[in-house]
C-alpha cells in the first residue's frame, strides 16, 4: 500500500473538507425530528415527495437562480464532467423542481402540483457559524398556481412546522412586484442609490450595476440608515401586484399568525416576483446567520427554462440552523425511546433471542440489544444507557420452561411470563406505564 506520509514520517490522515459538516448520531436525532415533522405536515397539505439529482446542467442555474445572484457568480461547485458537459452541484432546490415539472409534463396534471424534498445543497460560501458549504434543506414548492392563497398557505405551513417543533419565530414578508412594477421602480431606486454613492459600501456599489434591487439586502452597518430611507418597491407596485399582496396579507390576517412587513426583503435570487418571505428566530435569539427559512413566488422562472409559463411559489427550511435551535430547546432529545431491551444468557438463549428480537420489531416495539456482550450485569448496564423501559431476559432455565423474565428498568421488579405471550405482556406493561406518566 502506498501511504502518504508527512515530514515526521506519520501517515497523513484524511479530514473533513472546510465548510462541510458530519451530522453525528447524537445530532441526527434532531435532523430526523425536523424531517419527520416537516414531511408529515407537508403531506397533510397535499405535497408529494420528489427526489431530483444533486448534479444538474450548469446552465439550469444560470437561467433560473440567475447570473446576477451571488450563488451563480461565485458560489457554485461547477466542473466539466468526463464527457465534457458543464455541470454543477445543486445550490438550491427550486430550479431542479421546475425542470422536473416541465420535463415530465406535470403542467398537464391538475394544478397546482405540490412537491417537496429533503436533501443536501452545495454553495462555496465563506464558512461560519450556521453557514456551511454543504447544508440540508426541507424544500416545498407549489407549481402551476398564481392565486395569492398559495403564498399565504406556504407561510401558514412553515409556521406550523416551527410551532410543532416549539421554536419561536418571527416572519417577515414583502412583495417585490413583477417586471412591470420594476421597470418603473428600478430607475427611482438607482437614482437614490447613486446619490448615496459616497456612503454605500463597495459591495453595494457593485450591486447597483448588476442588480440594484439586491442592494437593499446589504447587511453592512454603514449602509443601513440610507437603505432604510430608500424608496420602497411596495409603493410602486402595479395594480395586479398590489392586489395580490393585499390578498396574501388578508389571508394571513384570518389566522393568528403574526408577521411583519419588511420593505427591504428582496432575497438573494434573480427569479423572485411578488411575495417574498423569510423566517427568523425571535429577535432576542437571533445571531448573524440566523435565517431559518426563506421563500417566495417566482412566476417567470418556468418560462425561462421551458418556454411554457407557469406561476409558482415555494420555500425552504435550513435544517442545520433549525437543528441548532432545537438543540438549545431540547438538549436531551431522544426520538424513538427504547421500549424493550433483549438480554440473553448462554449460547442457546442467544440464538433464540435473535428470533425474539425480530418478532418484537415486527410487532412494532422499539427494541435494542447487545448480543455480543456476556453476563447479565453488562447487558443491564447497556439497557440502562439505552434508556429502555423494560428488559426481557432469557436464560437456560427460561428456555427449558418456555418462559421469559420481564424486568421493569425503573423499579427493578422482575416477573416471569409465558414466552409465547411476550408481545402481549410487554404491550400491557407499556400501556400501563404510559397512563401513569400521563397522570403524573
Ligand atoms: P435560501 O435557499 O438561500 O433561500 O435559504 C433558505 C434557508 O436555507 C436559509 O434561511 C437558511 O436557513 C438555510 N441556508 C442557506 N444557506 C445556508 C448555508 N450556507 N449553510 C446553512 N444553511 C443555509
Amino acid at each position: 500500500m502506498n501511504l502518504e506520509k508527512n515530514i515526521k514520517g506519520k501517515i497523513n490522515a484524511c479530514h473533513l473538507l472546510k465548510g462541510f459538516k458530519d451530522i453525528l448520531p447524537e445530532e441526527a436525532v434532531y435532523f430526523d425530528k425536523i424531517v419527520t415533522v416537516g414531511e408529515r405536515i407537508a403531506k397533510h397539505y397535499g405535497f408529494k415527495k420528489i427526489l431530483t439529482p444533486v448534479l444538474e446542467e450548469t446552465r439550469l442555474y444560470r437561467r433560473t437562480t440567475g447570473d446576477g445572484s451571488d450563488i451563480v457568480q461565485k458560489e457554485m461547485f461547477s466542473f466539466t464532467d468526463l464527457g465534457g458537459d458543464q455541470v454543477s452541484l445543486r445550490p438550491e432546490f427550486t430550479p431542479g423542481f421546475a425542470r422536473a415539472y416541465s420535463e415530465h409534463g406535470m403542467i398537464n396534471l391538475p394544478q397546482p402540483v405540490k412537491l417537496y424534498s429533503v436533501g443536501p445543497l452545495f454553495r462555496y460560501e465563506k464558512p461560519q457559524t450556521g453557514r456551511f458549504r454543504q447544508f440540508w434543506q426541507l424544500n416545498l414548492e407549489t407549481l402551476g398556481e398564481k392565486n395569492s392563497i398559495v403564498d399565504a398557505q406556504l407561510i401558514i405551513l412553515a409556521n406550523q412546522i416551527f410551532k410543532e417543533l416549539d421554536i419561536g419565530i418571527d416572519i417577515f414578508i414583502n412583495s417585490i412586484g413583477c417586471h412591470t412594477c420594476r421597470k418603473q421602480y428600478l430607475p427611482i431606486l438607482t437614482r437614490y442609490l447613486r446619490s448615496k454613492k459616497n456612503i454605500l459600501c463597495e459591495n453595494c456599489l457593485e450591486r447597483i450595476k448588476v442588480n440594484p434591487l439586491r442592494v437593499l439586502d446589504c447587511k453592512e452597518e454603514q449602509c443601513q440608515e440610507f437603505l432604510d430611507q430608500a424608496p420602497q418597491i411596495i409603493d410602486h407596485l402595479c395594480e395586479e401586484c398590489q392586489q395580490h399582496f393585499t390578498q396574501v396579507v388578508e389571508y394571513l390576517d384570518t389566522t393568528e399568525i403574526a408577521y411583519e412587513l419588511n420593505p427591504r426583503l428582496v432575497r438573494g435570487l434573480d427569479y423572485y416576483t411578488r411575495t417574498t418571505f423569510e423566517i427568523f428566530p425571535k429577535a432576542e435569539e437571533r445571531g448573524r446567520q440566523s435565517a431559518l427559512a426563506g421563500g417566495g413566488r417566482y412566476d417567470d422562472l418556468l418560462e425561462n427554462i421551458s418556454g411554457r409559463a407557469a406561476p409558482a411559489a415555494g420555500f425552504a427550511i435550513g435544517i442545520e440552523r433549525v437543528m441548532a435551535k432545537l438543540k438549545e430547546k431540547q438538549p436531551d432529545l431522544k426520538t424513538n425511546k427504547i421500549e424493550v431491551f433483549v438480554a440473553q444468557l448462554g449460547v442457546e438463549a442467544r440464538k433464540r433471542c435473535l428470533k425474539i428480537y425480530e418478532n418484537l420489531i415486527q410487532d412494532g416495539f422499539n427494541v435494542a440489544e447487545s448480543f455480543s456482550k456476556e453476563g447479565l450485569g453488562n447487558q443491564l448496564e447497556a439497557a440502562n444507557k439505552a434508556g429502555a423501559s423494560f428488559t426481557i431476559i432469557l436464560g437456560q432455565k427460561e428456555l427449558l420452561e418456555k418462559t421469559i423474565i420481564i424486568r421493569d428498568m425503573e423499579s427493578g421488579v422482575q416477573e416471569i411470563v409465558d414466552l409465547e405471550k411476550i408481545s402481549l405482556e410487554l404491550k400491557k406493561r407499556l400501556e400501563k406505564q404510559k397512563i401513569i406518566s400521563q397522570q403524573s
